[in-house]
């Protein structure tokens, strides 16, 4: 029976607001005029007193306008632009939650996280305002201030640009709030968990300064890459993390948990430069490599793919990456090593989820000792354990652990795991025990260096590309169409796309619905319509007479799973 520690030491974390994290630093590493974002497009840039300056300023108006309670949330509703990193520290500064939703979503996905995060404010881009708008008619909400975050000029007074709305009363001083780093929530980001709808992660101040601290390089790493070890003719790094003299793209969206704290708060911590790309296409991210002599970057696998197989990644000199880290989905060893190969580009892996904000193995750079096909080491000040495996929706028990190196469902616990899910204390309860371990729904084994491998996943969620997509919510969507009775959506695993694909089984009402009222190409239509693309029934619609479920009604996913592999043909 094996708990397994970390293999690095412990370190002191510190106990601050995330605010006074990054701007109150002592012996920070950069200059207070260090260019740290800059857009790909325009070639705009701040540098990070230009940061800190707009932060405060935004969180001062926030305080001015809006009759600002601590703890009030504010909504980020926009694609990645080099003003986010403002309005997050200064929605942070003023004492506020941030709380991303995808600029992909439909009004109604939208509605729905409204609807749960009660945010106060919402910001979002001019090109967004009608959906935010039929969200808010949907959730039915009418007391939100919408602000936004692009195109100064068409900003107006009802639609304010954040920049534009000034102090009402200069006698009056604004204070930065006094935050209880373990209490207070940084961020509230959305995730299905192991089972059932998207939920709030509830993210404090501590989890993210820890999970940024736990990722720094120790101190017998130097902190800037000068390329001088070499692995034959490969340099190697001196740090296995991004650092201080690294050139970022970032590519990864910032409303998810990956890039709102790799490439927004890290970038501020450590003074990494970052090339902000809006949207990603391959094309673009290699031109910028190569413009830019880009260091590092933060990719998903299916990134990966396009680098092994598309045509045009091989015109242009990405020699300058040191380093690509990998995380959100499964990577094969076969692509790791087809990249290198085909591009030079040594890709290492993470691994983690929001609830645990988000890293908690990470791969070494010596792949020698961790091998290829690994998510790496625990991070310092966390544990974890390997468990029997239990059914996603079964409660969460202190489980016992297995011996070192069998597989089974992976728990955790460290400064970075989450407080609970906003508003759900049974899913809470079901996932984070009482002593902290919080049940990762996924599957693997832990090798005797300590390396974790991901092999399965027991938890109910697909990934597309990295992107969450929760079963409960595509089922409970499909439930409305007036033909199906009875439905559940699996994921089958694309090899040419590296990614899984949602799939649904569906039990079509019997008479008086005519063939051509519900046959695939219909559903489909009617289906990919009303959800984000990432939600979309890429992996097809097969009818069947019924669902498996349990005798508590509860739908058995690994009959659905078997039906996947044998790819038994239902119709
Ligand atoms: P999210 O909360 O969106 O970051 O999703 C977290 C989930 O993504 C994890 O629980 C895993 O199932 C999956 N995941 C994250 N990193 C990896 C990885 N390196 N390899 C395989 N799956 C991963």
């Amino acid at each position: 029976m094996a708990i397994i520690q970390s293999p690095f030491q412990p370190l002191t974390l510190p106990e601050t607001s995330l605010f006074s994290f990054i701007f109150s630093r002592e012996n920070r590493p950069f200059p207070e005029d260090h260019k740290l974002f800059q857009d790909a497009a325009t070639e705009k840039s701040y540098s990070y007193i230009e940061i800190k300056r707009m932060a405060i300023d935004f969180g001062k108006s926030l305080k001015a306008h809006f009759r600002w309670q601590k703890g009030d949330v504010v909504a980020m509703f926009a694609a990645n632009s080099i003003d986010w990193p403002a309005v997050v520290l200064g929605t942070l500064w003023a004492g506020g939650v941030v709380s991303p939703a995808n600029p992909g979503y439909t009004a109604k996905e939208l509605a729905y996280q409204l609807r749960d995060n009660a945010a106060r404010v919402i910001i979002t881009q001019f090109r967004l305002i009608d959906t935010v708008r039929e969200a808010l008619n949907i959730a039915k909400i009418s007391n939100v201030n919408i602000l936004i975050i692009d195109d100064i000029e068409k900003s107006t007074y009802q639609i304010p640009h954040f920049t534009t709305i000034r102090n009402k009363d200069p006698s009056i001083e604004y204070h930065q709030a006094e935050i209880n780093p373990k209490n207070d929530l940084a961020f509230l980001v959305y995730s299905s968990g192991t089972t059932g709808k998207p939920k709030g992660v509830k993210l404090s101040h501590y989890n993210v300064t820890s999970n940024i601290s736990q990722l720094q390089p120790g101190d017998q790493e130097n902190l800037t890459w000068n390329g001088s070890k070499t692995c034959g003719d490969i340099p190697l790094p001196n740090s296995d993390v991004c650092c201080g003299g690294d050139t970022v793209l970032a590519c990864v969206p910032f409303f998810h948990i990956y890039g709102l704290t790799k490439t927004i708060i890290n970038s501020l911590f450590i003074g990494a430069t970052t090339i902000i790309l809006s949207k990603f296409e391959i094309e673009k991210w290699c031109s910028l490599v190569q413009e830019h002599r880009i260091t590092f970057s933060y990719i998903v696998p299916p990134i990966v793919l396009l680098l092994c197989k598309h045509p045009a990644v091989v015109s242009y000199d990405l020699s300058s990456i040191r380093m690509a880290n990998s995380g959100a989905a499964t990577l094969s060893q076969e692509l790791i090593t087809a990249c290198l190969k085909r591009t030079g580009i040594r890709v290492k892996q993470g691994y983690g989820m929001t609830e645990t904000c988000p890293t908690v193995f990470n791969q070494r750079w010596d792949m020698w000792n961790t091998p290829i096909g690994s998510t790496g080491q625990l991070l310092p000040n966390m544990e974890a354990k390997i468990c029997l495996i239990s059914d996603a929706d079964s409660p969460t028990s202190e489980s016992v652990p297995l011996p070192q190196g069998e597989i089974g469902e992976l728990y955790v616990r460290g400064p970075n795991v989450f407080l609970g899910y906003h508003n759900n204390p049974a899913a809470t309860s079901a996932s984070l025990s009482s002593t902290g371990w919080y049940r990762t729904g996924d599957v693997g084994y832990i090798d005797p260096r300590g390396n974790f491998f991901i092999t399965d996943r027991v938890k109910e969620l697909i990934k597309y590309k990295g992107f969450q997509v929760a079963p409960a919510e595509l089922e409970a969507h499909l439930l409305e169409h007036p033909f199906i009775v009875d439905c559940a959506i699996v994921g089958v695993y694309s090899h040419e796309l590296e990614t899984e694909l949602p799939r649904a089984y569906v039990v079509p009402k019997r008479s008086p619905v005519k063939n051509s009222d519900i046959d695939e190409r219909s559903i489909l239509e009617w289906f990919n319509t009303g959800v984000a693309n990432h939600k979309k029934l890429r992996g097809g619609v097969c009818f069947v007479d019924s669902i498996p479920r349990s005798t508590s009604g509860k739908t058995l996913r690994k009959v659905l799973k078997e039906w996947v592999k044998s790819e038994r043909n239902l119709t």
